[in-house]
């Protein structure tokens, strides 16, 4: 790879340079090196790329849906094809394992295929009407222009889960990554120019959240914004969107409730693999594992073992169980939180420092004899350190993992029927996982939370077209004659 090389914008189907004149690098996480660099977009080039999508909005929403999924099936076998480059360039870019950058690419196909199915549904649905000789209707209609916005954590996959529903659906998009991953981003972009998108249908604009993000939050011939990323950045993009459709993918701070007659090794497989999988940088990692009293010291000494031989390095090389974080900042964001929980009273058992060695890498950390009102067991750290919370009893254990502000995924390991059932009703998250991890959300299901970590939002399966569509309503009136609803006996 060229570290010297410029990437451009796209917009209006031609790659070009933004007006402000200036790029930013991608960095290597692991190297510290420059990837390449990228241009700084401003609110001209947001301005070019909406009128791009505007121009090509009418004739890309008159083909028909299940021709615009020929475009996404070919998208999702360019995808295929080059499946092992994007994902060594993702572990590259975001540090994340190998193994976990090919599920990522491998996530973009499988929504790409599957959107393409839905092109030949996009249901609607008929009614009787109150009324003799009159027939009611829904049909689906696009937004208009999208402004998507993405984080860096699943670079395609992300990405993949906007823009797949948005172009079946009929719209056209100005899609703004996050500055950490561009070089993903622009992956995406070539491969739909390839598959022969029509020009405008999908500008790119790389740049800062505060200019190029809002510059598209504001724009008035936006209609619909879908933003993946913090809570904070949610907010005030629900606060200046105006009229929008806005859809809010946020934060989490998710738990595992490992019970007492838990089948412990199984939960300690889900346990490391929630908690420090992408080194904990995702929106569903187990941040808290919320273990019952009886196997709490089994479990505690199971955990420290495993942790013990997690191989932090590149990504790259496939001994690597953990890779760095994405940035500096992240890194220093790990160790505030590391001075806090020690500080705040918790245990620390293992970890809590930065590795000596290049990159932006933080040991595995766990905490324990950890209590709800901690910082660490409450807020999203983003970051390979999990808080081991004990509790009495079922009843406990639920109440602890509806004690925070978020609410997007959740696990029980427990072999009782009725105590899963009983957690599926009471635990408030939008997933909730039995016998397996908080992760390993799969395309064709809705995905999203609650509480503080949306607004209702949830992409994936028939709910992603829901959120990339508007219903309109036809009344189809066959009397001949005026006939009126409420009104006509
Ligand atoms: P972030 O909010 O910092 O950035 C996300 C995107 O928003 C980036 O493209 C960024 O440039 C842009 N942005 C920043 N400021 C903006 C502004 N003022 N106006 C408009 N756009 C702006 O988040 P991040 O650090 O990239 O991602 C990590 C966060 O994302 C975590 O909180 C994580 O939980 C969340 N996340 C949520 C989900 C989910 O589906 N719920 C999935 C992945 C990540």
């Amino acid at each position: 790879m060229d570290s010297s090389k410029n990437y451009k914008l796209y917009i209006d189907g031609k790659w070009t340079n933004s007006d402000s004149g200036e790029t930013f690098p991608s960095i290597n996480p692991v190297s510290e090196g420059v990837i390449g660099n990228f241009q700084k977009g401003n609110k001209d080039d947001v301005n070019r790329a909406v009128e791009a999508a505007d121009k090509a909005l009418e004739k890309w929403s008159e083909i028909p849906a299940p021709k615009r999924g020929i475009i996404l099936l070919k998208v999702a076998q360019l995808l295929r094809e080059n499946k092992e480059k994007l994902a060594r360039e993702l572990t590259m870019e975001m540090g994340k394992v190998l193994v976990e950058a090919r599920g990522d690419v491998q996530e973009a196909i499988d929504i790409a295929e599957y959107m393409a199915g839905e092109g030949r549904r996009l249901f609607g649905y008929t009614t009787p009407s109150e009324l003799k000789d009159k027939f009611c209707l829904t049909i689906r209609r696009p937004f208009g222009i999208c402004g998507l916005i993405t984080p860096w954590n699943f670079p395609f996959a992300i990405p993949a889960w906007k823009i797949m529903p948005a172009l079946i659906c009929g719209n056209t998009i100005v899609f703004k990554p996050s500055s950490d991953t561009p070089l993903c981003a622009t992956r995406i972009i070539e491969i739909f120019e390839k598959a022969g998108l029509p020009k405008g249908v999908l500008n790119l604009v790389t740049g800062p959240g505060g200019t190029v993000g809002m510059s598209i939050v504001k724009h008035e011939k936006v209609r619909c914004i879908s933003f993946t990323g913090h809570k904070d950045t949610g907010a005030s993009i629900l606060k200046e969107a105006g009229l929008k459709k806005v859809g809010l993918e946020l934060g989490g701070k998710n738990g595992i409730i490992v019970m007492d007659d838990a089948d412990l090794n199984l939960a300690l497989d889900g346990v490391i693999w929630g908690g420090y999988g992408t080194t904990g940088q995702r929106c569903t990692a187990a941040s808290r594992v919320i273990v019952h009293e009886k196997v709490k010291n089994k479990f505690e000494k199971m955990l420290v073992n495993r942790i013990k031989k997690l191989k932090l390095g590149n990504g790259l090389n496939p001994k690597t169980d953990v890779g760095p974080l994405i940035n500096k900042k992240a890194q220093e964001k790990s160790k505030m939180y590391t001075e806090i929980g020690i500080d705040e009273g918790a245990k620390l058992l293992i970890g809590g420092k930065i590795p000596k060695m290049k990159g932006f890498f933080f040991k595995p950390t766990l905490f324990t004899n950890c209590s709800i009102d901690m910082r660490i067991s409450q807020e999203e750290i983003f970051g390979p350190i999990v808080s081991l919370i004990t509790v009495k009893n079922f009843d406990e254990a639920i109440d602890v993992m509806n004690s925070v502000e978020y609410g997007l995924s959740s696990a029980i390991y427990t072999k009782n029927m009725n105590k899963s059932f009983k957690a599926i009703e009471k635990i408030e998250t939008g997933i909730t996982y039995i016998n397996s991890s908080t992760i390993g959300a799969e395309v064709h299901l809705p995905f999203g939370g609650i509480k503080h970590t949306g607004i209702g939002t949830r992409e994936g399966g028939w709910t992603g077209i829901e959120e990339f569509s508007e219903i309109k309503t036809v009344y189809f009136d066959y009397s001949g004659k005026l006939q009126k609803a409420q009104i006509d006996e």
